[in-house]
């Protein structure tokens, strides 16, 4: 907007009819009380604060909401981060949530996406917003999820005791900076801009009446929009400022109020600023020379949700033709027996060849049995002794999702594996474990098959205890019987040094026949 249009004139966007409407009030009952926990008063703020205002308005927008657009208020959240600011969430009679430090905005945006139907306001001040949570804030923005971030900025971090903060001006004193803040501010409005937000303004408290005419619009708004509140810190920011000079420090009220004065004096309200040439001019001292007032954004732009929806339905489109080619893609399967879906979990720590048992049941299924099968495999941060797992999905069909849904089996060599893995294995699935290693837990599944094989101890006396893991194979093979042995066999012997060839198979062998001792029994 050209300067010379720039003029006091109140934006009136909603009719005062309206919103100054109080029939329904009951005499003794403040309009407000409903939207206040009483039980948590009185604030702590202190005298003089400008938070008190920012919450009237904030109330007041609300009641408008309800009374005039028929917002049901139960569907209305506040969330909330650490510092002055913050105590909102505790003061208003709404689902509220008093968030870590910073972490506001992550938890609205859960919030917002998990329940779209809720209207998610975060209030909370400028360290919160833009100082601890300044990179949610520019991501929020630039999503433009369907939010209102109200941000009360008094300069500094009050709560703590007036450090320098994200917003504190140029030159301007504060407890960590007694010679004056030798660091540039955020201009906050242009941040929110140039992250992507649809909507955004400013207001100081003085302007109590506009800025909860802004509030309305603001939650109204669909898509991103933000509201900075200038507001006095008459405790800690006034006292080592020229705003809040020659007064006397016991009267904070009397501080408060001769700060509303000087934003009566430096504001400048020019709707349609760009918010570029909106920010807070201080001079070398750091007082506050201007602060330009208004709606500085207001347009229409595509919201999250909305982008969701439209690239879930084009997901789903490519899915159906996805789904359409692997249906017609030719079987791999060679086998003339249908195996269906089949997920084997193997677990144990680094050394006892996990991952190659997972990669030899893989083998012998493809290579050897001519079925699908996929791998898998993680391993722990260390070497050699800490966790590894490995998984294999067999299948006459396709596989079209290579990790394991719910196991039907598991081969399982220590205790850490069965803690990790076994709560994933299918009611009714069957679970091998090595004995001398692994005890079962007191509330271990009844319906789980389970068979302890020792079959660390049976490949020592073979006279190579790293063909445990055969051992293991043996079993499985055995009880599950979904790979032939002549596969698995071939496929172990591929996979071991030549050396080890010929004890390995004995150690599956001594594996498959106690497989067969047991298979009956299942
Ligand atoms: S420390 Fe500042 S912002 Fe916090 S309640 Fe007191 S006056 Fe308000």
């Amino acid at each position: 907007m050209p300067e010379s249009e720039m003029t006091n004139d109140i934006r009136v966007v909603f009719s005062g009819q309206e919103s100054d409407d109080l029939s329904g009030w009951q005499p003794g009952l403040h309009p407000m009380d409903i939207l206040l926990r009483g039980e948590r008063l009185p604030h702590i703020w202190c005298q003089g604060c400008g938070l008190g205002t920012a919450l009237t308005t904030f109330i007041g927008a609300l009641q408008w909401l309800e009374k005039n657009r028929g917002w049901n208020l139960d569907k209305v959240s506040v969330v909330s981060g650490i510092g002055c600011t913050g105590r909102v969430a505790g003061y208003v009679r709404l689902d509220s949530f008093h968030t870590t430090h910073g972490r506001a905005l992550p938890f609205a945006t859960g919030l917002k996406l998990a329940n779209p139907e809720l209207k998610v306001v975060v209030i909370s001040g400028d360290g919160d917003i833009a100082g601890i949570g300044g990179n949610h804030f520019i991501h929020a923005a630039r999503r433009n999820l369907d939010i209102t971030v109200i941000c009360v900025n008094n300069f500094n971090y009050g709560m703590t005791g007036g450090q320098v903060g994200p917003t504190t001006p140029h030159g301007a004193r504060a407890v960590t900076s007694q010679y004056g803040n030798f660091e540039d501010p955020f201009n906050l409005p242009y941040l929110a801009a140039a992250g992507g937000a649809s909507f955004m303004a400013r207001w100081t408290v003085l302007h109590a009446r506009r800025l909860e005419w802004t509030l309305r619009e603001a939650m109204l708004h669909p898509g991103f929009s933000f509201v900075e509140i200038i507001a006095p810190c008459s405790t800690s920011y006034a006292r080592w400022n020229p705003e809040g000079q020659g007064l006397d420090p016991q009267k904070l009220r009397r501080r408060g109020l001769e700060i509303m004065k000087h934003y009566q004096k430096v504001g400048k309200i020019a709707h349609g600023t760009h918010p570029k040439d909106a920010s807070i001019k201080v001079d070398d001292q750091g007082l506050i020379t201007e602060i330009v007032e208004g709606i500085f954004i207001d347009e229409p732009k595509p919201e999250l949700q909305d982008s969701i929806n439209r690239q879930a339905e084009v997901a789903k489109k490519r899915w159906a033709q996805t789904q359409k080619a692997l249906e017609d893609r030719p079987r791999l399967s060679e086998r003339a027996d249908h195996v269906p879906r089949t997920e084997v979990q193997l677990g144990g720590f680094g050394g006892q060849g996990i991952m190659s048992a997972g990669r030899i049941i893989g083998q012998a299924a493809t290579i050897y049995d001519k079925l699908e099968a996929c791998f898998t495999q993680s391993y722990g941060p260390e070497a050699r002794g800490g966790a590894a797992g490995s998984q294999v999905v067999i299948d006459s069909n396709p596989i079209h999702h290579p990790h394991l849904i719910e196991a039907n089996s598991a081969i399982i060599m220590s205790q850490e594996a069965y803690v990790k893995y076994v709560p994933q294995l299918a009611a009714g699935g069957i679970l091998l474990i090595d004995e001398g290693l692994v005890s079962l837990a007191e509330d271990h599944c009844k319906e789980i098959k389970t068979y302890g094989i020792p079959a660390t101890r049976l490949a020592e006396e073979l006279g190579n205890v790293r063909a445990a893991n055969s051992v293991m194979l043996g079993f499985w093979s055995a009880i599950v019987g979904v790979i032939s042995k002549a596969a698995m066999r071939q496929s172990l012997a591929d996979s071991v040094p030549s050396k080890t060839v010929e004890a390995n198979l004995k150690a599956f062998e001594m594996g498959y026949e106690k497989g067969l001792e047991v298979g009956s029994h299942l």
